[in-house]
């Protein structure tokens, strides 16, 4: 499938296989389901080929990477936008102003005016989808559970791991297991990555042998760190 104002090509989510259950005790069995990311579409070369195409449609001279904005005033019939950059603060004059940030990021800028009680309010308690989610991945030669006749999908109530899936991309080079981190934000903190990273590495081998230790890189995304994503938790 392809987009067609960007002709970006999607390829089906891996799914060929048996679904995994791990429960307390460890124990691993066959659960009795389809992934359920069977069907679910991948973009390839991943969401940044997304973001690539789009910057292609901005003239260069307004494509402003490293740059924060602060703060938005309104002038007259303008908007004032105070933004932060790498060489020092700039400021752009607007007719209109669209954010495209999640709402409790918008409520962390200055507004001159301010914004009524309940808009900034209601900015701040918006939650963010997934703000305080964080992933682990492993990166492989092979994906070598395709060759036990499992998909990747496991679910499970033993490791920090809540579940996993195949993340491998579309052209075959290198292979790759992605899991949803099921500790809260503070729980990682506590234990730090190393410590995650060998209690995630474990895990996999619980579910998925031994050759899921022999991984090229591991390493975890926190997004609850990210502060342009969870400006509440970062
Ligand atoms: C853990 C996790 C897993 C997810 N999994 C999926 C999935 O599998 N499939 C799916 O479709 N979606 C998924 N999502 C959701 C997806 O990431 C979001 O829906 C998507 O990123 C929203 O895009 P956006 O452009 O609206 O906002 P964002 O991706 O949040 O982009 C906003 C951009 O604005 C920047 N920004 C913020 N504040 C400022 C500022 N003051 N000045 C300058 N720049 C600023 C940020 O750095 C960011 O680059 C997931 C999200 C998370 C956190």
């Amino acid at each position: 499938m392809r987009s067609e104002k960007f002709e970006i090509s999607s390829f089906e989510q891996y799914s060929t296989g048996k679904v995994l259950w791990q429960d307390t005790q460890g124990h691993v069995q066959e659960y009795p389901m389809a992934s359920p990311m069977a069907g679910a579409l991948r973009i390839q070369g991943g969401i940044g080929a997304l973001t690539q195409c789009i910057t292609t449609e901005i003239s260069a001279g307004n494509l402003l990477l490293g740059h924060v904005l602060q703060g938005l005033q309104i002038q007259g019939d303008n908007v004032r936008a105070e933004v932060q950059g790498p060489e020092g603060q700039l400021e752009i004059l607007a007719k209109r102003v669209a954010l495209a940030i999640a709402p409790r990021v918008a409520g962390t800028l200055a507004y001159r005016p301010a914004l009524p009680d309940r808009t900034q309010r209601l900015l701040e308690s918006t939650p963010t989808w997934m703000a305080g989610h964080a992933k682990f991945f492993a990166l492989y030669e092979e994906p070598f559970w395709r060759d036990l006749g499992l998909c990747g999908t496991a679910m499970s109530q033993h490791g920090p791991l809540a579940e996993s899936h195949d993340a491998s991309s579309h052209t075959g080079d290198g292979a790759s297991l992605f899991g949803f981190v099921g500790l809260d934000a503070k729980t990682r903190a506590q234990l730090g990555e190393p410590e995650l990273i060998r209690m995630a590495t474990e895990q996999l081998v619980g579910i998925f042998e031994e050759k899921a230790r022999l991984s090229n890189e591991m390493f975890i995304k926190d997004w609850s760190t990210e502060p342009f994503t969870a400006p509440h938790m970062a």
